[in-house]
């Protein structure tokens, strides 16, 4: 026992050698050191385990490199995903970048007027923007979506009208635990579910209606869809019932293209937060990070009385945006009013979802002379990218890829090589080879990813 006890590693000595091999600080390599240490100790004393040296070290090796690889880091997506929400969904354009950039590094108006000298409002110009690009009385955003909806539920339940109406058909799960009960439970409201799975009469929303009910909430079903024997009530109809009964309507979006969709590539038409207003939404709350391609934030957008009343609620404070959000988010919607009637803004997503197939797999052919010699046999394929990210279900953009199947190793070895260089890279495995779509690659890395790829075939494991 007290030979094994032996093979426990020098802390400073192994802190050293691993700060040298891993982009981790000697501080943090001592903590995470001390902490296996203290693991394999228990290990030796309690279950009588006899390591060698070698086998702690390397154990201690594997953890820290996992440590170092969960460091927030760029990845070129290569997925074919255009709003990946695993690789941090919308990239931001240039324009916002440098904003950010100077923004960030100094000083700003956030809340302070620059004529008077005195305390200013916050989001003041983006709140004004974003009404103008919706076309609408007024809007503000918050963190994220799921935000806005927790809010917006709040505000409207206050004063003991604590019913939420929704369809049985719009219970919807996001993903990542997001689902719509609960988060209407969370708000402190009541769920009363209408309809059935497939179909929802506007006289089963009648019938919910009471003395208690907050709000109407419609759920865009964001991530899948219903097909056959369906119906709903179309949204100026639930409006006209609403209004009657002076109940806001407001739907959850999700998504929000500010684009028709089905103009800039072979898609559907994801009905924007403009239509939603034009068809009676009080209310209407999208994502800033899913198809608008900006920062992640929560829009709230429709009834100026609403938007007033939602930004003076205690709660507001606890999630609003912070000033880097606020000028990306103010770059994006200034791309937006910028760009003239049915032109594309200066959004990197949208520009992935309008390149041509023939586009992506030229791009992908002038890679093939420096790929040449590899050992690997790779071709360009068609292939099939989507939205993503919770995005239009039944999105399918004809595109391009590099087919990669190595000769020399395992496929997973060669993604595994690719997602631990700088930056990293990903693909998809499928039919034994990696592909590689560069629809969501920007057109300046593409010499970048042949590089990379050229590299993981000389590296060794
Ligand atoms: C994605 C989505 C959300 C959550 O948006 P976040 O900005 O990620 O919080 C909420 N509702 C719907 C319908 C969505 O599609």
């Amino acid at each position: 026992m007290s030979a094994a006890l032996r093979a426990l590693p020098s802390v400073e000595k192994l802190a050293h050698a691993l700060s040298r091999e891993l982009p981790l600080s000697k501080a943090l390599l001592i903590g995470l050191i001390q902490r296996e240490s203290t693991a394999w100790r228990a290990r030796i004393l309690d279950a009588g385990e006899t390591p060698e040296r070698e086998e702690i070290e390397t154990d201690i090796r594997q953890k820290a490199a996992a440590l170092a690889n969960s460091r927030l880091r760029p990845v070129i997506n290569a997925t074919g995903v255009c709003i990946h929400t695993n690789l941090g969904r919308s990239p931001l354009g240039q324009r916002s970048a440098a904003a950010l950039n100077s923004i960030a590094t100094g000083y700003s108006n956030l809340e302070f007027d620059l004529a008077t000298g005195a305390r200013g409002q916050r989001a003041g110009y983006l709140e004004t923007a974003l009404a103008a690009v919706l076309q609408t009385q007024a809007a503000t955003a918050v963190n994220n979506c799921a935000a806005a909806l927790v809010l917006t539920i709040r505000h409207l339940i206050a004063g003991g009208k604590d019913e939420v109406i929704v369809s049985r058909g719009e219970l919807v799960e996001i993903g990542g635990g997001f689902r719509i009960p609960e988060v209407i439970e969370t708000s402190g409201a009541k769920l009363v579910e209408v309809g059935a799975t497939n179909k929802v009469h506007l006289a089963d929303y009648e019938r919910a209606i009471s003395d208690k009910t907050g709000l109407i909430l419609k759920v865009h079903r964001s991530n899948f869809t219903i097909e056959g024997f369906t119906a709903e009530p179309p949204t100026p109809e639930l409006a006209a019932l609403a209004h009657e009964h002076g109940i806001p309507l407001v739907e959850d979006l999700g998504s929000g293209a500010l684009m028709a969709t089905d103009q800039l590539a072979p898609l559907d038409h994801e009905p924007t937060p403009m239509e939603c207003l034009v068809a009676g939404i009080d209310l209407v709350l999208f994502s800033g990070d899913k198809l608008l391609g900006g920062p992640q934030a929560g829009i709230i957008a429709g009834r100026a009385d609403l938007v007033a009343g939602i930004k003076r609620e205690p709660f507001f404070r606890a999630v609003r945006c912070d000033k880097l959000i606020l000028t990306v988010l103010q770059e994006c919607i200034d791309d937006y009013l910028a760009a003239h009637a049915g032109e594309r803004p200066d959004v990197p997503v949208l520009g992935f979802l309008a390149a041509p197939q023939g586009q992506i797999a030229d791009r992908c052919c002038a890679l093939l002379d420096s790929l040449a010699d590899l050992p690997a046999h790779i071709t360009v394929v068609d292939s099939t990218a989507n939205t993503g990210g919770g995005t239009m279900p039944k999105s399918a953009i004809p595109s391009a890829a590099l087919r990669i199947a190595p000769r020399n190793i395992a496929v997973e070895q060669l993604a595994a090589r690719l997602r631990s260089q700088a930056p990293a890279l990903v693909g998809t495995i499928y039919d034994n080879a990696l592909h590689l779509d560069l629809r969501t690659v920007f057109p300046h890395q593409d010499t970048l990813v042949a590089d990379l790829i050229v590299r993981s075939f000389a590296h060794d494991d």
